[in-house]
Protein backbone atom coordinates (compact mmCIF):
# COMPACT_ATOMS: atom_id res chain seq x y z
CA UNK A 1 0.00 0.00 0.00
CA UNK A 2 1.66 3.10 -0.75
CA UNK A 3 0.03 6.84 -2.20
CA UNK A 4 -1.34 9.57 -0.40
CA UNK A 5 -4.90 10.07 1.40
CA UNK A 6 -6.90 13.20 3.08
CA UNK A 7 -8.64 12.56 6.51
CA UNK A 8 -10.90 14.86 8.12
CA UNK A 9 -10.03 13.70 11.16
CA UNK A 10 -6.97 11.26 11.35
CA UNK A 11 -6.69 10.10 14.98
CA UNK A 12 -3.13 7.92 16.06
CA UNK A 13 -3.60 5.24 18.22
CA UNK A 14 -6.71 2.77 18.63
CA UNK A 15 -6.68 2.36 22.90
CA UNK A 16 -9.67 3.16 24.40
CA UNK A 17 -8.95 7.23 23.94
CA UNK A 18 -8.14 6.68 20.38
CA UNK A 19 -10.88 4.33 19.39
CA UNK A 20 -13.49 6.49 21.54
CA UNK A 21 -12.24 9.83 19.88
CA UNK A 22 -12.61 8.16 16.33
CA UNK A 23 -15.90 6.93 17.01
CA UNK A 24 -17.44 10.15 18.26
CA UNK A 25 -16.09 11.91 15.59
CA UNK A 26 -17.59 9.41 13.01
CA UNK A 27 -20.87 9.75 14.86
CA UNK A 28 -20.79 13.94 14.49
CA UNK A 29 -20.56 13.50 10.64
CA UNK A 30 -16.97 13.43 9.87
CA UNK A 31 -14.42 11.27 8.00
CA UNK A 32 -12.18 9.29 10.00
CA UNK A 33 -8.96 7.18 9.80
CA UNK A 34 -7.89 5.17 12.55
CA UNK A 35 -4.15 4.11 12.42
CA UNK A 36 -2.45 2.13 15.12
CA UNK A 37 0.84 0.28 14.34
CA UNK A 38 -0.90 -3.58 15.84
CA UNK A 39 -2.89 -5.66 13.63
CA UNK A 40 -5.51 -5.40 16.52
CA UNK A 41 -7.46 -2.36 18.07
CA UNK A 42 -7.90 -1.63 21.18
CA UNK A 43 -4.26 -0.81 22.73
CA UNK A 44 -1.97 -1.79 25.48
CA UNK A 45 -5.15 -1.53 27.69
CA UNK A 46 -7.81 -4.20 25.45
CA UNK A 47 -4.85 -6.43 24.08
CA UNK A 48 -1.88 -6.15 26.79
CA UNK A 49 -3.18 -4.50 30.18
CA UNK A 50 -6.63 -3.79 31.87
CA UNK A 51 -8.56 -6.60 30.30
CA UNK A 52 -5.92 -9.88 30.14
CA UNK A 53 -4.97 -8.84 33.73
CA UNK A 54 -8.54 -9.02 34.78
CA UNK A 55 -9.15 -12.30 33.40
CA UNK A 56 -6.06 -13.68 34.96
CA UNK A 57 -6.94 -11.33 38.12
CA UNK A 58 -10.71 -13.57 38.24
CA UNK A 59 -8.66 -16.81 37.93
CA UNK A 60 -6.82 -15.78 41.26
CA UNK A 61 -9.40 -14.12 43.15
CA UNK A 62 -12.16 -16.97 42.62
CA UNK A 63 -8.58 -19.87 43.65
CA UNK A 64 -7.99 -17.69 46.62
CA UNK A 65 -12.01 -17.93 47.64
CA UNK A 66 -11.94 -21.44 47.43
CA UNK A 67 -9.40 -22.07 49.53
CA UNK A 68 -11.49 -19.58 51.77
CA UNK A 69 -14.44 -21.59 52.09
CA UNK A 70 -12.53 -23.86 54.21
CA UNK A 71 -13.05 -21.59 56.97
CA UNK A 72 -16.95 -21.93 56.16
CA UNK A 73 -17.00 -25.41 55.93
CA UNK A 74 -15.96 -26.47 52.28
CA UNK A 75 -12.61 -27.92 51.48
CA UNK A 76 -11.56 -28.48 47.88
CA UNK A 77 -8.67 -29.99 46.84
CA UNK A 78 -5.27 -28.75 45.39
CA UNK A 79 -5.93 -26.81 42.26
CA UNK A 80 -4.52 -28.08 39.11
CA UNK A 81 -3.51 -25.41 36.33
CA UNK A 82 -3.30 -26.05 33.05
CA UNK A 83 -1.41 -22.68 31.48
CA UNK A 84 -2.40 -22.81 28.21
CA UNK A 85 -6.23 -23.12 28.85
CA UNK A 86 -5.66 -20.54 31.25
CA UNK A 87 -3.76 -18.65 28.38
CA UNK A 88 -6.37 -19.38 25.62
CA UNK A 89 -9.25 -18.10 28.10
CA UNK A 90 -7.40 -15.00 28.11
CA UNK A 91 -6.80 -14.78 24.34
CA UNK A 92 -10.11 -15.43 23.81
CA UNK A 93 -12.00 -12.31 25.41
CA UNK A 94 -9.44 -10.32 24.03
CA UNK A 95 -9.66 -11.39 20.63
CA UNK A 96 -13.59 -10.99 21.90
CA UNK A 97 -13.58 -7.28 22.80
CA UNK A 98 -10.80 -6.45 19.84
CA UNK A 99 -13.57 -8.18 17.33
CA UNK A 100 -16.24 -5.99 18.65
CA UNK A 101 -14.23 -3.00 18.07
CA UNK A 102 -12.98 -3.76 14.76
CA UNK A 103 -16.75 -4.62 14.05
CA UNK A 104 -17.72 -0.71 15.37
CA UNK A 105 -15.43 0.75 13.25
CA UNK A 106 -16.51 -1.14 9.95
CA UNK A 107 -20.59 -0.13 10.51
CA UNK A 108 -19.60 3.15 11.46
CA UNK A 109 -17.58 3.41 8.20
CA UNK A 110 -14.10 4.49 9.99
CA UNK A 111 -11.11 3.56 7.76
CA UNK A 112 -8.46 1.38 9.83
CA UNK A 113 -4.98 1.39 8.68
CA UNK A 114 -2.11 -0.86 10.52
CA UNK A 115 1.22 0.97 10.13
CA UNK A 116 3.52 3.21 12.05
CA UNK A 117 2.51 7.13 11.98
CA UNK A 118 5.21 9.57 12.07
CA UNK A 119 4.43 13.34 11.90
CA UNK A 120 5.74 15.28 8.08
CA UNK A 121 4.53 18.44 9.33
CA UNK A 122 1.71 20.59 11.25
CA UNK A 123 -0.41 19.49 8.39
CA UNK A 124 0.89 15.75 7.55
CA UNK A 125 1.70 12.59 8.23
CA UNK A 126 3.65 9.28 6.78
CA UNK A 127 2.74 5.79 7.93
CA UNK A 128 4.60 3.08 7.63
CA UNK A 129 3.01 -0.31 6.45
CA UNK A 130 3.89 -3.52 5.72
CA UNK A 131 3.53 -2.81 2.02
CA UNK A 132 5.33 0.82 2.05
CA UNK A 133 4.34 4.22 2.70
CA UNK A 134 0.80 6.25 3.28
CA UNK A 135 1.06 10.40 3.33
CA UNK A 136 -1.86 11.65 4.92
CA UNK A 137 -2.91 15.08 5.05
CA UNK A 138 -5.12 16.06 7.61
CA UNK A 139 -7.78 18.73 8.74
CA UNK A 140 -7.38 17.86 12.57
CA UNK A 141 -5.53 15.23 14.42
CA UNK A 142 -5.54 13.16 17.40
CA UNK A 143 -2.46 11.75 18.97
CA UNK A 144 -3.24 8.64 21.46
CA UNK A 145 -0.31 6.96 21.42
CA UNK A 146 0.20 5.76 24.52
CA UNK A 147 2.65 4.96 27.16
CA UNK A 148 5.65 2.11 27.62
CA UNK A 149 6.84 0.37 30.60
CA UNK A 150 9.68 2.27 32.11
CA UNK A 151 13.07 0.28 32.36
CA UNK A 152 15.63 0.81 35.58
CA UNK A 153 19.04 1.21 33.87
CA UNK A 154 21.32 -1.54 34.40
CA UNK A 155 18.65 -3.93 34.35
CA UNK A 156 19.05 -6.24 31.02
CA UNK A 157 15.54 -5.30 29.19
CA UNK A 158 15.90 -7.46 26.31
CA UNK A 159 16.68 -10.85 28.40
CA UNK A 160 13.62 -13.24 28.54
CA UNK A 161 13.46 -13.67 32.31
CA UNK A 162 13.21 -10.06 32.85
CA UNK A 163 9.09 -9.25 32.13
CA UNK A 164 7.60 -5.84 31.94
CA UNK A 165 3.42 -6.01 32.20
CA UNK A 166 3.40 -6.91 28.60
CA UNK A 167 5.23 -10.01 28.61
CA UNK A 168 4.26 -10.88 32.18
CA UNK A 169 0.51 -11.27 30.39
CA UNK A 170 1.73 -13.90 27.90
CA UNK A 171 2.04 -15.81 30.80
CA UNK A 172 5.12 -18.37 29.50
CA UNK A 173 5.49 -20.46 32.28
CA UNK A 174 5.32 -19.81 36.27
CA UNK A 175 8.63 -18.80 37.75
CA UNK A 176 9.50 -20.61 40.89
CA UNK A 177 10.74 -17.43 42.20
CA UNK A 178 9.80 -14.21 41.02
CA UNK A 179 11.01 -10.88 42.22
CA UNK A 180 8.35 -7.48 41.05
CA UNK A 181 10.33 -4.56 41.22
CA UNK A 182 7.77 -1.42 42.17
CA UNK A 183 5.32 -2.38 44.50
CA UNK A 184 2.73 0.43 42.75
CA UNK A 185 -0.49 -0.95 41.06
CA UNK A 186 1.17 -3.45 38.06
CA UNK A 187 3.35 -4.92 40.92
CA UNK A 188 0.70 -5.81 42.90
CA UNK A 189 -1.74 -6.60 40.71
CA UNK A 190 0.34 -9.19 38.46
CA UNK A 191 1.96 -10.56 41.89
CA UNK A 192 -0.90 -11.66 42.89
CA UNK A 193 -1.40 -13.59 39.81
CA UNK A 194 1.64 -15.32 39.74
CA UNK A 195 1.38 -15.90 43.75
CA UNK A 196 -1.72 -17.64 42.88
CA UNK A 197 -0.61 -19.60 40.22
CA UNK A 198 2.40 -21.40 42.27
CA UNK A 199 5.17 -18.77 42.35
CA UNK A 200 7.37 -17.45 45.17
CA UNK A 201 6.26 -13.93 44.66
CA UNK A 202 8.86 -11.00 46.75
CA UNK A 203 8.10 -7.26 46.11
CA UNK A 204 10.89 -4.32 46.28
CA UNK A 205 10.32 -0.86 46.86
CA UNK A 206 11.74 1.97 46.68
CA UNK A 207 9.92 4.32 48.81
CA UNK A 208 8.60 2.96 52.33
CA UNK A 209 4.76 2.10 51.26
CA UNK A 210 3.23 -0.04 49.06
CA UNK A 211 1.16 1.69 46.36
CA UNK A 212 2.83 5.41 47.49
CA UNK A 213 0.40 8.04 47.33
CA UNK A 214 -2.56 5.71 47.98
CA UNK A 215 -3.89 6.39 51.88
CA UNK A 216 -2.19 4.44 54.07
CA UNK A 217 -5.64 2.74 55.93
CA UNK A 218 -6.91 1.64 52.49
CA UNK A 219 -3.43 -0.43 52.04
CA UNK A 220 -3.30 -1.40 54.96
CA UNK A 221 -5.84 -4.83 54.38
CA UNK A 222 -4.29 -5.56 50.91
CA UNK A 223 -1.16 -5.23 52.56
CA UNK A 224 -1.89 -7.84 55.52
CA UNK A 225 -2.86 -10.38 52.73
CA UNK A 226 -0.10 -10.06 50.67
CA UNK A 227 2.43 -10.64 53.48
CA UNK A 228 0.52 -14.22 53.67
CA UNK A 229 0.52 -14.57 50.00
CA UNK A 230 3.98 -13.03 48.84
CA UNK A 231 7.03 -14.32 50.14
CA UNK A 232 8.39 -10.99 50.84
CA UNK A 233 7.57 -7.69 50.59
CA UNK A 234 10.51 -5.44 50.86
CA UNK A 235 10.00 -1.55 50.93
CA UNK A 236 12.35 1.57 51.16
CA UNK A 237 14.63 -0.98 49.05
CA UNK A 238 16.52 -0.69 45.63
CA UNK A 239 17.38 -2.88 42.95
CA UNK A 240 21.06 -1.97 42.55
CA UNK A 241 22.08 -4.87 40.01
CA UNK A 242 20.93 -7.80 37.83
CA UNK A 243 23.01 -10.53 36.56
CA UNK A 244 21.92 -12.73 34.41
CA UNK A 245 23.20 -16.44 34.67
CA UNK A 246 24.21 -19.18 32.24
CA UNK A 247 20.66 -21.08 33.48
CA UNK A 248 18.46 -18.34 32.51
CA UNK A 249 18.14 -17.10 36.11
CA UNK A 250 18.96 -13.65 37.70
CA UNK A 251 21.56 -12.91 40.14
CA UNK A 252 19.65 -9.40 41.74
CA UNK A 253 21.52 -7.64 44.60
CA UNK A 254 19.19 -5.29 46.83
CA UNK A 255 19.72 -2.60 49.48
CA UNK A 256 18.51 -0.87 52.33
CA UNK A 257 19.49 0.72 55.02
CA UNK A 258 20.06 -2.89 56.58
CA UNK A 259 22.58 -3.59 54.12
CA UNK A 260 22.88 -5.40 50.61
CA UNK A 261 21.49 -8.75 50.16
CA UNK A 262 21.77 -11.02 46.80
CA UNK A 263 19.39 -13.53 45.32
CA UNK A 264 18.81 -15.66 42.87
CA UNK A 265 15.39 -15.14 41.04
CA UNK A 266 13.59 -17.48 37.56
CA UNK A 267 11.80 -14.19 36.94
CA UNK A 268 11.87 -9.96 37.46
CA UNK A 269 8.97 -8.01 36.69
CA UNK A 270 9.61 -4.20 36.34
CA UNK A 271 6.90 -2.69 37.14
CA UNK A 272 8.18 0.65 38.11
CA UNK A 273 5.75 3.24 36.34
CA UNK A 274 5.38 3.80 32.34
CA UNK A 275 6.89 6.54 29.91
CA UNK A 276 4.88 8.49 27.31
CA UNK A 277 5.30 7.72 23.98
CA UNK A 278 6.36 10.87 22.55
CA UNK A 279 9.36 10.27 21.18
CA UNK A 280 8.02 7.81 18.36
CA UNK A 281 5.78 10.75 16.30
CA UNK A 282 8.70 12.26 15.06
CA UNK A 283 7.31 15.75 16.89
CA UNK A 284 10.10 17.96 15.70
CA UNK A 285 8.93 18.23 12.17
CA UNK A 286 5.58 20.20 14.46
CA UNK A 287 5.37 22.81 16.31
CA UNK A 288 3.47 20.91 19.36
CA UNK A 289 4.84 21.48 22.58
CA UNK A 290 5.85 18.90 25.32
CA UNK A 291 7.24 19.10 28.97
CA UNK A 292 10.82 17.76 30.56
CA UNK A 293 9.07 14.45 30.97
CA UNK A 294 7.95 13.97 27.91
CA UNK A 295 4.10 14.60 28.45
CA UNK A 296 2.61 16.60 25.33
CA UNK A 297 1.12 19.96 26.66
CA UNK A 298 -2.74 20.59 25.96
CA UNK A 299 -5.68 22.55 27.19
CA UNK A 300 -8.61 22.16 28.64
CA UNK A 301 -9.81 21.02 25.11
CA UNK A 302 -6.97 18.61 24.98
CA UNK A 303 -5.44 21.20 21.87
CA UNK A 304 -1.64 20.76 21.70
CA UNK A 305 0.25 24.10 20.57
CA UNK A 306 -0.84 23.25 17.33
CA UNK A 307 -4.57 24.35 17.47
CA UNK A 308 -5.70 21.43 14.88
CA UNK A 309 -3.31 18.59 16.43
CA UNK A 310 -5.00 17.52 19.62
CA UNK A 311 -3.62 14.80 22.83
CA UNK A 312 -4.99 12.12 25.05
CA UNK A 313 -4.45 9.52 27.08
CA UNK A 314 -1.35 8.31 28.55
CA UNK A 315 0.81 10.98 26.12
CA UNK A 316 -0.95 13.59 27.66
CA UNK A 317 -0.08 13.19 31.32
CA UNK A 318 -0.78 11.35 34.04
CA UNK A 319 -2.90 9.92 35.48
CA UNK A 320 -2.16 7.35 32.86
CA UNK A 321 -5.59 5.26 33.23
CA UNK A 322 -7.96 4.23 30.32
CA UNK A 323 -10.95 6.06 31.44
CA UNK A 324 -9.02 9.63 31.80
CA UNK A 325 -8.15 8.55 27.87
CA UNK A 326 -11.73 7.69 27.05
CA UNK A 327 -13.34 10.76 28.29
CA UNK A 328 -10.23 12.84 26.63
CA UNK A 329 -11.30 11.14 23.51
CA UNK A 330 -14.67 12.45 23.35
CA UNK A 331 -13.79 16.00 24.47
CA UNK A 332 -11.04 16.24 21.47
CA UNK A 333 -13.63 14.72 19.32
CA UNK A 334 -16.11 16.98 20.26
CA UNK A 335 -14.14 19.68 19.99
CA UNK A 336 -12.40 18.57 16.16
CA UNK A 337 -16.05 18.23 15.49
CA UNK A 338 -16.79 21.56 15.73
CA UNK A 339 -18.69 21.28 18.74
CA UNK A 340 -18.39 22.84 22.00
CA UNK A 341 -16.97 20.63 24.66
CA UNK A 342 -14.31 21.03 27.78
CA UNK A 343 -12.68 18.15 29.62
CA UNK A 344 -13.92 19.88 33.05
CA UNK A 345 -13.93 17.03 35.26
CA UNK A 346 -13.73 17.03 39.43
CA UNK A 347 -12.34 13.84 39.92
CA UNK A 348 -10.58 10.82 38.07
CA UNK A 349 -10.94 7.68 39.94
CA UNK A 350 -8.30 4.87 40.76
CA UNK A 351 -8.85 1.37 40.73
CA UNK A 352 -6.46 -1.09 42.38
CA UNK A 353 -7.77 -4.76 40.85
CA UNK A 354 -5.77 -6.33 43.73
CA UNK A 355 -8.01 -8.77 46.67
CA UNK A 356 -9.16 -6.56 48.20
CA UNK A 357 -9.92 -3.65 45.65
CA UNK A 358 -8.62 -0.47 46.73
CA UNK A 359 -10.39 2.49 45.18
CA UNK A 360 -10.33 6.44 45.82
CA UNK A 361 -11.20 9.34 43.92
CA UNK A 362 -11.10 13.47 44.66
CA UNK A 363 -9.25 14.77 47.57
CA UNK A 364 -6.95 11.76 49.89
CA UNK A 365 -6.29 12.02 53.37
CA UNK A 366 -2.46 12.48 51.99
CA UNK A 367 -2.64 15.27 49.63
CA UNK A 368 -5.09 16.74 52.09
CA UNK A 369 -2.38 17.08 55.01
CA UNK A 370 0.31 17.86 52.86
CA UNK A 371 -1.80 21.23 51.46
CA UNK A 372 -2.77 21.65 54.71
CA UNK A 373 -7.16 21.65 52.97
CA UNK A 374 -9.46 21.09 55.84
CA UNK A 375 -12.07 18.16 55.44
CA UNK A 376 -14.28 16.16 58.10
CA UNK A 377 -14.13 12.25 57.29
CA UNK A 378 -17.02 9.42 57.67
CA UNK A 379 -16.25 6.28 57.64
CA UNK A 380 -17.49 2.84 58.18
CA UNK A 381 -15.57 -0.24 58.70
CA UNK A 382 -17.14 -3.52 56.96
CA UNK A 383 -16.64 -5.49 60.23
CA UNK A 384 -20.01 -4.19 61.33
CA UNK A 385 -21.44 -4.94 57.63
CA UNK A 386 -23.73 -7.96 57.66
CA UNK A 387 -23.02 -8.40 53.90
CA UNK A 388 -19.42 -8.28 54.32
CA UNK A 389 -19.35 -11.13 57.51
CA UNK A 390 -20.88 -12.65 55.78
CA UNK A 391 -18.51 -12.64 52.44
CA UNK A 392 -15.38 -12.94 54.71
CA UNK A 393 -14.69 -9.43 53.66
CA UNK A 394 -14.67 -7.78 57.35
CA UNK A 395 -11.16 -6.13 56.73
CA UNK A 396 -12.85 -3.70 54.34
CA UNK A 397 -13.60 0.05 54.90
CA UNK A 398 -15.26 2.76 53.02
CA UNK A 399 -14.75 6.85 53.74
CA UNK A 400 -15.97 10.14 52.87
CA UNK A 401 -14.28 13.31 53.49
CA UNK A 402 -16.53 16.07 53.29
CA UNK A 403 -15.98 19.86 53.23
CA UNK A 404 -16.38 21.48 56.87
CA UNK A 405 -18.50 23.94 55.77
CA UNK A 406 -20.96 23.04 52.81
CA UNK A 407 -21.25 19.20 53.94
CA UNK A 408 -20.54 18.57 50.22
CA UNK A 409 -18.15 15.17 49.34
CA UNK A 410 -14.68 16.48 48.52
CA UNK A 411 -13.27 12.32 48.14
CA UNK A 412 -14.24 8.65 48.89
CA UNK A 413 -11.78 5.96 49.92
CA UNK A 414 -12.74 2.12 49.72
CA UNK A 415 -10.85 -0.99 50.26
CA UNK A 416 -12.54 -4.50 49.86
CA UNK A 417 -13.90 -6.90 47.32
CA UNK A 418 -16.13 -5.15 44.41
CA UNK A 419 -14.09 -1.11 45.74
CA UNK A 420 -13.95 -0.59 41.98
CA UNK A 421 -17.42 -0.97 41.36
CA UNK A 422 -18.49 1.10 44.22
CA UNK A 423 -16.08 3.60 43.73
CA UNK A 424 -18.62 5.51 41.18
CA UNK A 425 -21.55 6.13 43.22
CA UNK A 426 -18.41 8.27 45.55
CA UNK A 427 -17.93 9.70 41.91
CA UNK A 428 -21.24 10.65 41.42
CA UNK A 429 -21.50 12.39 44.76
CA UNK A 430 -18.35 14.34 43.79
CA UNK A 431 -19.38 15.77 40.52
CA UNK A 432 -22.74 16.24 41.43
CA UNK A 433 -22.25 17.73 44.61
CA UNK A 434 -23.65 15.65 46.94
CA UNK A 435 -23.37 16.14 50.29
CA UNK A 436 -23.64 14.05 53.33
CA UNK A 437 -27.71 14.15 53.55
CA UNK A 438 -28.05 13.39 49.81
CA UNK A 439 -26.62 10.33 50.19
CA UNK A 440 -27.27 9.27 53.77
CA UNK A 441 -31.02 10.02 53.35
CA UNK A 442 -31.04 7.90 49.99
CA UNK A 443 -32.48 4.24 50.47
CA UNK A 444 -29.09 2.17 49.65
CA UNK A 445 -30.55 -1.84 49.32
CA UNK A 446 -29.58 -4.06 52.37
CA UNK A 447 -27.66 -6.13 52.10
CA UNK A 448 -25.11 -5.26 50.37
CA UNK A 449 -21.74 -3.52 50.22
CA UNK A 450 -23.19 -0.41 48.54
CA UNK A 451 -25.03 0.58 51.98
CA UNK A 452 -21.57 0.86 53.48
CA UNK A 453 -21.52 4.16 51.51
CA UNK A 454 -24.34 5.63 53.10
CA UNK A 455 -23.47 4.26 56.39
CA UNK A 456 -20.17 6.09 55.76
CA UNK A 457 -22.50 9.04 55.03
CA UNK A 458 -24.67 8.78 58.19
CA UNK A 459 -21.56 8.28 60.98
CA UNK A 460 -20.34 11.59 60.17
CA UNK A 461 -24.02 13.00 60.06
CA UNK A 462 -24.64 11.67 63.49
CA UNK A 463 -27.21 9.37 62.51
CA UNK A 464 -26.21 5.77 61.83
CA UNK A 465 -27.88 3.05 63.94
CA UNK A 466 -25.40 0.51 62.70
CA UNK A 467 -22.67 1.82 64.77
CA UNK A 468 -22.38 3.02 68.39
CA UNK A 469 -21.20 6.53 67.54
CA UNK A 470 -21.20 8.98 69.96
CA UNK A 471 -21.63 12.00 68.23
CA UNK A 472 -25.21 10.65 66.92
CA UNK A 473 -26.59 12.01 70.62
CA UNK A 474 -28.68 14.52 69.75
CA UNK A 475 -29.16 14.62 66.13
P1 LIG B 1 3.14 2.91 39.50
O1 LIG B 1 3.59 4.31 39.39
O2 LIG B 1 1.78 2.59 39.97
O3 LIG B 1 4.14 2.12 40.47
C1 LIG B 1 5.51 2.06 40.28
C2 LIG B 1 6.16 1.80 41.61
O4 LIG B 1 7.52 1.52 41.41
C3 LIG B 1 6.09 3.00 42.55
O5 LIG B 1 5.59 2.56 43.78
C4 LIG B 1 7.55 3.45 42.63
O6 LIG B 1 7.86 4.03 43.89
C5 LIG B 1 8.29 2.16 42.42
N1 LIG B 1 9.64 2.29 41.89
C6 LIG B 1 10.09 3.17 40.95
N2 LIG B 1 11.40 2.94 40.69
C7 LIG B 1 11.77 1.89 41.48
C8 LIG B 1 12.98 1.17 41.65
N3 LIG B 1 14.09 1.48 40.95
N4 LIG B 1 13.00 0.15 42.55
C9 LIG B 1 11.88 -0.17 43.26
N5 LIG B 1 10.71 0.47 43.13
C10 LIG B 1 10.65 1.49 42.24
O7 LIG B 1 3.46 2.27 38.08
P2 LIG B 1 3.05 0.86 37.47
O8 LIG B 1 2.55 -0.05 38.52
O9 LIG B 1 4.23 0.44 36.65
O10 LIG B 1 1.87 1.26 36.53
C11 LIG B 1 2.13 2.12 35.43
C12 LIG B 1 0.93 2.93 35.07
O11 LIG B 1 -0.09 2.12 34.57
C13 LIG B 1 0.39 3.72 36.22
O12 LIG B 1 0.22 5.04 35.79
C14 LIG B 1 -0.93 3.10 36.53
O13 LIG B 1 -1.87 4.08 36.89
C15 LIG B 1 -1.31 2.43 35.22
N6 LIG B 1 -2.03 1.20 35.53
C16 LIG B 1 -3.26 1.29 36.07
C17 LIG B 1 -3.94 0.14 36.40
C18 LIG B 1 -5.29 0.23 37.01
O14 LIG B 1 -5.94 1.26 36.85
N7 LIG B 1 -5.75 -0.78 37.72
C19 LIG B 1 -3.36 -1.11 36.21
C20 LIG B 1 -2.10 -1.15 35.67
C21 LIG B 1 -1.45 0.01 35.33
Amino acid sequence: MTGTKHAEIVVIGAGPGGYAAAFRASDLGKQVLLIDKDPTLGGVCLNRGCIPSKALLHISKVMDETKSLAKMGVTYGEPKIDLEAIRAHKDKIVSQLSGGITQMAKVRNVETIQGSATFKSNLELNIETENGHVSVSFDKCIIATGSTAAMIPGVPADHSSVLTSRTALDLVDIPERLLVIGGGIIGLELGQVYAALGSQVSVVEFLPNLLPGTDPDLVKPLQRKLKKQFESILLSSKVTSVEPNDDGTLTVTIENDKGATTKVYNKVLVAVGRKPNSNLLNLDSTDIEMDERGFINVDVYRRTSVKNIFAIGDIAGNPMLAHKATHEGKVAAEVASGHSAVFDVRAIPSVVFTDPEVAWAGLTEIVAKENGISYEKGEFPWAASGKAIAMGANQGKTKILFDPESKQVLGVGIVGPGAGDMISEGMLAIEMGADADDIGLTVHPHPTLGETFAAAAEAFSGTITDLYNPKNKGH
